[in-house]
């Protein structure tokens, strides 16, 4: 770094700025609620369905208030419960199997691919039992899983296919949008999510008639008259304020996916030959990078080099699920999944978000090629 030249911090993404692009929607939506009092579900959350359901290219949405909610809802609308087995990644947040936990079944899980981090389509069939119910495969940091080969099995062997597509909004598989694909897909509106709401939020998509009035029933205590508990149900309910704001983001989600992607492609080009491992994109997809993700055999060299230049980094993720603590139930030991063990020893997410100039990717490509952390 030149002396003179100012160092600028660069988060992994930034809230604020994107707040500021839109703050006068952002406050006439927040104040829509105010005034018209309606906190729980109610006109905004019942349009932002309709929106975001036309938006993936399924008849319905339900509005939820976590990823995990939509997760844990889409398995209990499946029939799945206690000795039931669904397949999922060992890759991937952890939110991906304790739904599957809630449920009272047993996730069951196959490697990922090394080049894209998601399921190892190849390994599937050998992992099917008697009491396998469900495939849940992950679109991780942004892109579709394999999802011909997925519904190809699943339809064979009769199984449910539930999408975790809380990192893909907008992600295409051959021109259908993630979600849209299995019989549901499950987006969590987290803050840090690529559509993320003002707090928690989480949403179902299906094209299942029957499916979507059960996970409608359950969000809401079970109730298809109030007071009179069909089912039993749950608060899982969306509130206003988070339907008002993301009908807003909503409609920018298009311009701020070309965003990320066009910043993606910058740090391809600046990166060439770096020595870093860059994310492959396959040539079918539509990768709407949530995550931007490198692998280097030097990343906590390299990682201390980024924080020393105020770049800030993450790690998505550093353990994988079949070793979690919180896990240790399954029974599953090191080298069960070696792709996924490996990923975790590699990765390293660099900023990306829409709002980015690109001086700063300049900046973040600069300090990385400066560090010559190589594998070569
Ligand atoms: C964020 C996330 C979830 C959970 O969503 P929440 O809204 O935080 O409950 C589930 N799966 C994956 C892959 C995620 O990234």
């Amino acid at each position: 770094m030149l002396p003179n030249a100012k160092t600028m911090m660069i988060p992994l993404l930034d809230l604020k700025a994107q707040y500021q692009s839109i703050k006068q929607e952002m406050d006439a939506a927040v104040l829509r609620v105010l005034e018209n009092a309606q906190f729980i579900l109610g006109p905004e959350v019942a349009a932002f369905e309709k929106e975001f359901a036309a938006y993936i290219g399924a008849s319905e949405a339900i509005g939820l208030n976590s990823g995990t909610s939509a997760l844990h809802l889409a398995l209990l609308a499946a029939g799945i419960g206690p000795g039931d087995e669904v397949i999922t990644v060992p890759f991937t947040f952890i939110a991906t199997t304790a739904a599957i936990v809630y449920a009272g079944a047993t996730p069951v899980f196959v490697d990922i691919e090394p080049a894209t981090f998601n399921m190892n389509v190849e390994q599937i069939e050998a992992a099917i039992t008697p009491r396998t119910k469900a495939i849940m495969p992950v679109h991780l940091f942004g892109q579709p899983a394999q999802m011909d080969a997925i519904m190809r099995i699943a339809r064979q062997h009769g199984l449910v296919v539930i999408e975790d597509a809380a990192q893909s909004h907008g992600a295409e598989y051959k021109g259908r949008r993630a979600g849209s694909i299995g019989d549901m897909g499950c987006f969590s509106f987290y803050p840090g999510k690529n559509l993320g709401a003002c707090g928690e939020g989480g949403a179902v998509v299906t094209s299942n008639p029957e499916l979507a009035h059960k996970i409608r029933i359950l969000r809401d205590w079970g109730c298809e008259k109030k007071y009179i508990h069909e089912l039993k149900g749950y608060n899982y309910r969306m509130e206003g304020m988070q339907g008002a704001v993301l009908r807003v983001k909503l409609r920018h989600l298009e311009a701020w996916t070309e965003a990320r992607r066009a910043h993606a492609a910058q740090y391809q080009s600046l990166l060439a030959d770096s020595g870093v491992t860059l994310p492959v994109a396959l040539p079918h997809v539509r990768h709407v990078f949530h995550v931007y993700t490198i692998r280097t055999k030097n990343r906590a060299a390299l990682r201390a080099e980024l924080e020393r230049a105020e770049i800030q980094t993450g790690i998505h993720y550093p353990l994988p699920v079949h070793l979690q603590p919180a896990h240790a139930d399954l029974n599953y030991s090191r080298g069960g999944f070696p792709v996924a063990e490996q990923a975790c020893e590699e990765v390293l997410a660099l900023p990306i978000y829409p709002e980015m100039t690109g001086a700063q990717l300049e900046y973040v490509a600069r300090t990385i090629r400066n560090a010559a952390v190589t594998e070569r």
